[in-house]
């Protein structure tokens, strides 16, 4: 297993964790098999989107700030449920394709690390499968 670490910079953040992902499958000598990404935090996640247009990425955060609103009476005394919800939302793991040695993401996807509570010093982990 590869560890990532990633450190985020503001209380949101999408971090585009795509080359650091590669690298990993890379190095893992493995061509043919399944990249398995994941975040082994409750209050971070990781999705696959749009990498071309990094509005898009200011857009889901927007969104899921809509859906998730601060004001609502939360229980948890640690005082960040909104960032433990919107983690299940985008959720902790994602799996990629691997074949030729490569991610086989779309043209216009990325990886993001999504921060909902930082600034932190975050892990993802990388595991590949196959042969
Ligand atoms: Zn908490």
């Amino acid at each position: 297993m590869k560890i990532i670490a990633v450190k985020t910079h503001v209380r949101e953040e999408f971090l585009d964790i795509t080359r650091d992902v590669r690298s990993a499958v890379r190095n893992s000598g493995i061509e043919n098999g399944i990249a398995l990404v994941f975040v082994p935090h409750t209050t971070a996640g990781v999705t696959i989107n749009e990498n071309a247009d990094p509005d898009v990425k200011e857009d889901i955060l927007m969104a899921l700030k809509k859906i998730v609103p601060d004001s609502l009476p939360w229980r948890h005394a640690e005082g960040n449920s909104p960032a433990h919800v919107k983690a299940g939302l985008v959720g902790s793991s994602i799996h990629i394709i691997v074949e030729g040695g490569d991610l086989q993401l779309g043209t216009w996807q990325g990886i993001y690390f999504c921060e909902f509570d930082g600034p932190r010093d975050r892990n993802v982990f990388v595991k590949v499968f196959g042969q």
